[in-house]
């Protein structure tokens, strides 16, 4: 039933002094990087005096703006060839993060990931299928070293074509999925367009649903229509990747891996902490990792946590299903994209005024993104090719920048219109539904 009983199921008192110790040697260990040791000295705070789950409190957050600051080498806490693998947020030019590994830190992070595998049934036998995007993502690596681990026979599938997927599915008899939700209800439209019930034409038991929110309802319909059990699955990319938290087979709430990550929530706004069980922004202390650990980590993301102990005998506590954010990211077809990256883009491109509006659809199963741009006056002469070949341009260069591919549409000067200023330049029409 566990992977590690001992660890997965260690009681309270224990697990919190094994925090404190951890803490302790993780900051001692952060003050080697060239962020954490400036900090340390300025406020001659000794890292080795951070050894409970207070002291803690009297450091500063890290934030995303930090890492990025501090680009690229910044937080490595090891010498430089003990790297061994460096990820990156979805994020791209000048709004990316680096995330670096030492081996010791890939093999942690892929027994967290067995772990969460294993608590959710996964065995060695299992054929597993991962339809996250391979590369500087962590959805695909991080899921594949885990479920390698494990035993199960991995076919690291990579994201879309949807076809293939679907063939792979049955010639291999795949038994479990890793996809992004708004990918997995793509999915069901293809195999109703292909006349094929994954109940009966495939041989699937398991649906691993993260990187991007979604609702109970959109986890219900995923597994009536694959006729398989969903669970969630939460990570992000600069506290690993998936792996952080994960649902249990009672499906109320995600086990966050105490022993590796020490927890708390604040309020985003005056950043005190909130009380146990109240909604608040995740933060998180790495607590084995040692390439780049990371210290009060601002998540920018909004959950609970659930103090009640879990019916199946974990002791590490669970986190309500992510909520939404603290921040404008948007997150479309599981990529990060920030506002500010639209607005750099488009201040490059002669021609394009003042405005603009990001309008967030959902077609049919898909997430589409909506441009609207503000041209200058001279654009409307009535040349529509000089017209036509600007809008071809901004989608490129957008492309070229966010990754997904948005639909642009040019207006007039001044027809935008922002009924409570800038900050809602983002409308978000998706139903998670
Ligand atoms: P990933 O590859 O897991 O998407 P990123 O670092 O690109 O990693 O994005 C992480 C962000 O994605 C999180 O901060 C969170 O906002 C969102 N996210 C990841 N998993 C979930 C989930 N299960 N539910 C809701 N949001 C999620
Ligand atoms: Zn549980």
């Amino acid at each position: 039933m566990y992977w590690d009983a001992d660890i997965e199921t260690i009681p309270r008192g224990r697990l919190e002094e094994l925090q404190r110790s951890r803490l302790q040697k993780t900051c001692v260990q952060a003050s080697s990087s060239q962020y954490y040791g400036a900090l340390f000295r300025e406020r001659n705070v000794p890292p080795e005096s951070i050894s409970s789950l207070q002291a803690i409190a009297d450091l500063p957050f890290t934030t995303r703006e930090d890492l990025r600051e501090n680009w690229p080498y910044g937080f490595v806490a090891v010498p430089k060839d003990e790297l061994v693998r460096l990820h990156s947020s979805s994020g791209t030019t000048g709004m990316a993060t680096v995330i670096f590994h030492t081996a010791g830190d890939i093999e942690t992070w892929a027994d967290s990931v067995a772990r969460s595998l294993y608590m959710t049934g996964m065995r060695k036998g299992d054929v597993f299928q991962n339809m996250m995007s391979y590369g500087l993502f962590t959805g695909g690596f991080g899921f594949h070293y885990g479920a390698e681990k494990l035993g199960a026979l991995v076919i690291p599938a990579g994201a879309g074509n949807s076809r293939r997927q679907i063939q792979f599915m049955r010639d291999f008899g795949t038994t479990a999925i890793h996809v992004i939700p708004s990918y997995a209800l793509h999915l069901c439209g293809v195999f109703d367009e292909l006349g094929l019930d994954p109940k009966t034409d495939t041989k699937l038991k398991t649906v691993y649903l993260g990187g991007e929110l979604h609702t109970e309802e959109t986890r219900r319909k995923i597994e009536a229509f694959f006729g398989a059990r969903a669970y969630n699955s939460y990570g992000l990319s600069e506290i690993n990747g998936p792996g952080v938290a994960f649902e249990c087979e009672v499906q109320q709430g995600m086990h966050i891996w105490e022993d590796h990550f020490l927890v708390e929530l604040i309020d985003p706004v005056t950043m005190v902490p909130v009380r146990d069980g109240t909604e608040g922004e995740l933060v998180i202390t790495t607590l084995v990792r040692t390439g780049m650990p990371l210290l009060r980590y601002r998540t920018g993301d909004l959950t609970r946590v659930i103090p009640e102990p879990c019916r199946c005998g974990r002791t590490h506590r669970r986190l309500e299903r992510i909520r939404g954010r603290t921040d404008d990211m948007m997150i479309i077809k599981g990529v990060n994209i920030f506002p500010i990256q639209i607005e750099n883009k488009l201040t490059g491109i002669p021609g394009v005024g003042k405005n603009f509006m990001i309008i967030l659809e959902r077609e049919g199963y898909d997430d589409i993104m909506h441009v609207k741009i503000e041209v200058e006056k001279e654009f409307f002469t009535g040349d529509l090719q000089q017209l036509e070949n600007l809008r071809r341009r901004i989608v490129a260069e957008l492309k070229s920048d966010i990754l997904i591919t948005p639909k642009v549409e040019l207006v007039e000067p001044h027809t935008i219109i922002h009924p409570d200023g800038e900050s809602t330049r983002v409308v978000d029409n998706r139903t998670r539904q």
